[in-house]
């Protein structure tokens, strides 16, 4: 829902203050539609139908991957795609993946959204419309800004959306937001956010030459620089920074490498994920044999390390696979 054009409405109509916080209200709790929201008056809410659409994103297709897992492909009023996914645990978690870009302008090798066409920012609007769809299928808990597009170049945009998730009943606490080490969003994030909004480094590669191989923005902003604006975080803000690192075969996986990674991350302040590489077409993924060896070397520094678990893989749904095949065919 465009929140700015509600209360742009609500003013034409001089309406009392308290409503716009009203509808809110409403949608937050997942509420299906205006007709739903008993105290606001009949009327009002036929005209607000009229002139205020119930979400700023259409559902162009969904679909629910074995493990239950389901990802909504949604279009903006102008046309562009936007992809968002569902996660549920067998301990009750309930996840969302919100995009904060249509598309993205970066082009990390392994990504399958960097290869479509970058389209724009998302409003706060639009991000918090993925959220409140999901909400509308059950109850949530948890989100993480790991959707198309790099969240510290729309941070805006992410905040504004972000601040608003405890109404739906996800804290900050259980807000992740994701990076490439896009070092002027990200100096901002540490400099401006009061929030426990936690914080999540796209690493992939434990030196230089590697990474800018994989993440071409490395050679914009090296990881040096980028590991002490993590750094930087922990020391404000006392809250671990988790690293996400893809494991590619052949490529970041082995064992010098892991010992390389386990040197460069000071273990009070970072946390490793080790992703398994979902197919995009370029890569290998390591094998699980590959994944244990180099959490191994990890576990001996005493970084602290888990295994991501695979979710949606079957529908596209998983880490990179995000706006994949449908765009580069339409491209
Ligand atoms: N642009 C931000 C937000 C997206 S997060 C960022 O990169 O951090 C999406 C995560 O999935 C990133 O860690 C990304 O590197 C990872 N990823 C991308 N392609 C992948 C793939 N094919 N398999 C597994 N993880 C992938």
């Amino acid at each position: 829902m465009d929140l700015a054009l509600l209360e742009q409405r609500l003013n034409d109509r001089a309406q009392p203050r308290y409503r716009a916080a009203q509808v809110w209200e409403w949608a937050a709790r997942g509420t299906a539609g205006y007709e739903e929201m008993t105290n606001v008056p009949a009327a009002l809410r036929s005209a607000l139908a009229d002139e205020v659409p119930f979400s700023t994103l259409e559902v162009a297709a969904q679909s629910e991957a074995r493990d239950g897992t389901v990802k909504t492909l949604f279009r903006t009023h102008d046309g562009h795609s936007v992809e968002a996914v569902l996660m549920r645990y067998r301990d009750g978690r309930r996840s969302i993946c919100v995009s904060s870009q249509s598309g993205c302008p970066l082009t990390c090798t392994f990504c399958a959204t960097g290869a479509m066409r970058f389209g724009r920012n998302l409003t706060a609007s639009e991000i918090l419309d993925q959220a409140l769809h999901f909400r509308r299928i059950e109850a949530l808990d948890h989100c993480v800004f790991m959707g198309m597009g790099e969240p510290m170049l729309n941070l805006d945009g992410v905040l504004e959306a972000a601040r608003r998730l405890p109404d739906l009943g996800i804290t900050h606490r259980r807000t992740t937001i994701s990076t490439v080490g896009w070092l002027p969003g990200l100096t901002r994030f540490v400099d401006e956010v009061e929030e426990p909004i936690r914080l999540a480094l796209s690493l992939h590669a434990p030196e230089d030459a590697l990474r800018s191989g994989l993440m071409p923005v490395n050679e914009r902003y090296p990881l040096a620089e980028v590991l002490a604006e993590c750094r930087r975080y922990f020391a404000l803000r006392r809250r671990k920074v988790f690293v996400e690192y893809v494991m590619l075969a052949g490529v970041n996986d082995r064992v010098e490498q892991a010992r390389q990674l386990a040197e460069l991350l000071d273990r009070r302040v970072f946390k490793v994920n080790l992703i398994p590489y979902n197919p995009t077409g370029a890569f290998e993924g390591s094998s699980r044999r590959a994944i244990d060896a180099f959490k191994s070397v990890l576990d001996r520094a005493g970084v602290p390390a888990t295994v991501r678990l695979t979710r949606g893989r079957d529908i596209e749904a998983a880490c990179g696979q995000l706006a994949a095949s449908r765009d580069a065919a339409a491209a």
